[in-house]
């Protein structure tokens, strides 16, 4: 029988994960004026920045002084390429990652041998928090190099004492003899592509329901709550939503746990804020805004204030799990995602929730933007079920408008909805590129 959540063991790991809040504010405070300290004294940016406000180190008494800092952003880390934002020599530094810009140089992030012993840690606390453990083997299809997402993975999986397979993205026909033949019980890798390879399976004659695997650990790209129930039903297992990024450590900043309901983060290393993404200034507990973070444990890159462009809110609530770390609610959407339509703010996700919320689509679209005459044109490419595309154009005709009247009204604008046949959009094997916008090319 399967276990209730509150029923699953409780990794020893993952004790920081039940601390009392009040421990927990005690802990974070002296890490937090430690990190504050050492930014100060080891990083010009940071130093430069504090000294303009008029805030030296001294000044952080109280966890609430968090907002007299600077906040970071990326172009921080563009402007500092490759090693100024560095707190460690680089004779500490053991690791460097670099995540891909779409412009011009990546951004580097460095690691002293403590840094990966914590980030360890949290992807430890994370894979036990989606409920595995010893025993479970684990395919790791996050890419393997410079993308974090790869050895993040693996090392929290085999600190665990899991199995890992280190079979990095891409070659899916492999993918799913490996999945078979190994008996695999849990794959890491981003949604959009766990969907590729669900079709990729089904082309090649093997149900994955009829597998071992039990469990997704899905992250590196916001994807809805109807994209997870499509995922669920279509594959039987339980597909767990991760949240990091590179700038911040990696994978496990923060994870669901058993009730799949918000993210906790792990804010023992990791400190959380939703401001105001237009003022900068926070708001108030529940309220929705731009999540920003502060490492309160990094050595070889310590992140004042980042700002990391995802919308999302600090949740109240006490989790029936048991964790008493705060939650977020899950990241559906970022900032710079947000494209404008005839003076209407747009997110994919909204398409993607009212799309997959209709019967016989399936979850594989693109939005292209297109200017005709001066007038912004939005059309959403969905692939439809075999069945509805084998079906007499009359059922197809009447999904189109069904679906045209649903976007429209989640989103308040008219978009031209395209019925496209299973298998005709462009898979990925990372992030899933949903938005085409044409419009400046005309
Ligand atoms: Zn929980």
């Amino acid at each position: 029988m399967t276990k209730t959540c509150q029923e699953w063991e409780i990794n020893p790991a993952s004790a920081t994960d039940y601390l009392p809040p009040v421990q927990m504010q005690t802990l974070q405070l002296a890490r937090l004026r430690a990190t504050v300290t050492r930014a100060y004294d080891y990083v010009g940016l940071y130093r430069r920045r504090m000294d303009e406000m008029g805030v030296s180190p001294e000044d952080i008494r109280t966890l609430a002084d968090i907002t007299r800092l600077p906040f970071t952003m990326k172009v921080d880390l563009r402007d500092t390429y490759p090693f100024g934002l560095f707190a460690s020599p680089l004779q500490e530094v053991v690791r460097l990652h670099a995540s891909s810009g779409t412009t011009g140089k990546p951004i580097v992030v460095a690691y002293t041998q403590e840094d990966l012993g914590v980030w360890t840690d949290a992807m430890l606390r994370t894979m036990a928090s989606c409920g595995l453990g010893r025993g479970d083997i684990i395919q790791n299809a996050y890419g393997y190099g410079l993308f974090t997402g790869g050895l993040g993975a693996h090392y929290g999986a085999e600190a665990l004492g899991a199995t890992v397979i280190p079979i990095s993205g891409g070659n899916t026909d492999r993918q799913i003899m490996v999945m078979k033949d190994f008996k695999v019980t849990a794959i890491c890798c981003t949604p959009t592509y766990f969907l590729h390879l669900l079709d990729r399976a089904a082309d090649m004659g093997v149900d994955i329901r009829e597998l071992p695997l039990r469990v997704g650990v899905f992250g590196a790209e916001p994807w809805s709550d109807s994209m997870r129930r499509r995922i669920e039903g279509a594959s039987g297992i339980k597909a767990y939503d991760i949240y990091g990024l590179s700038e911040i450590t990696g994978p496990g900043v923060g994870s669901e746990c058993c009730c799949q309901a918000g993210l906790h983060i792990f804010e023992d290393h990791f400190y959380p804020e939703i401001i105001d993404p237009t003022t900068g200034t926070p708001v108030a507990d529940g309220e929705e805004g731009e999540l920003v973070i502060t490492t309160l444990s990094k050595k070889a890159m310590p992140m004042l204030r980042y700002r990391t462009r995802d919308i999302t809110s600090l949740m109240r609530e006490g989790c029936a799990c048991g964790r008493t770390l705060r939650r977020i609610k899950r990241i559906c959407r970022r900032s710079d995602d947000m494209f404008i339509i005839r003076g209407v703010n747009v997110f994919p996700s909204q398409v993607e929730t009212a799309l997959l919320a209709v019967e016989g689509t399936l979850p594989h679209y693109q939005i292209v933007l297109t200017r005709e005459g001066g007038l912004d044109r939005m059309e959403v490419q969905v692939e439809v079920t075999p069945a509805v595309s084998s079906d007499k154009v009359g059922a197809m005709e009447k999904l189109q408008s069904k679906l045209a009247q649903a976007i429209n009204q989640t989103l308040g604008v008219r978009v031209d909805v395209r019925l496209v046949a299973p298998q005709s959009i462009k898979r990925s094997e990372g992030k899933a590129q949903r938005l085409i916008d044409r419009r400046n090319m005309q």
